[in-house]
């Protein structure tokens, strides 16, 4: 008699790390950095300013949040002077 599997046994656990993970994007901060979710597993990451895929931390997230507000200011005074 077998016992049986593990509750946290993960079947997209086992595809990502066998296939990749499938990032979809969740959020676009600018033009070059956006956030993205495993559809497979969940895990966040984002770009960074290096171009390097991280993991979406608290503080990664503050970092994007004000990079958005920071672009968005930016862009409105692009259109309001041009
Ligand atoms: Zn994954």
């Amino acid at each position: 008699m077998a016992q049986n599997p593990s509750s946290s046994f993960s079947f997209s656990g086992i595809v990502c790390s066998t296939f990749g993970h499938n990032y979809l994007i969740t959020r676009k901060v600018t033009e070059h950095i956006k956030e993205y979710r495993c559809s497979h597993c969940g895990k966040e990451v984002t770009n960074t300013f290096s171009g390097n895929l991280e993991a979406l931390t608290s503080k990664n997230k503050q970092i994007n949040t004000s990079l958005a507000l920071f672009f968005e200011k930016k862009m409105k005074r692009y259109y309001a002077t041009s």
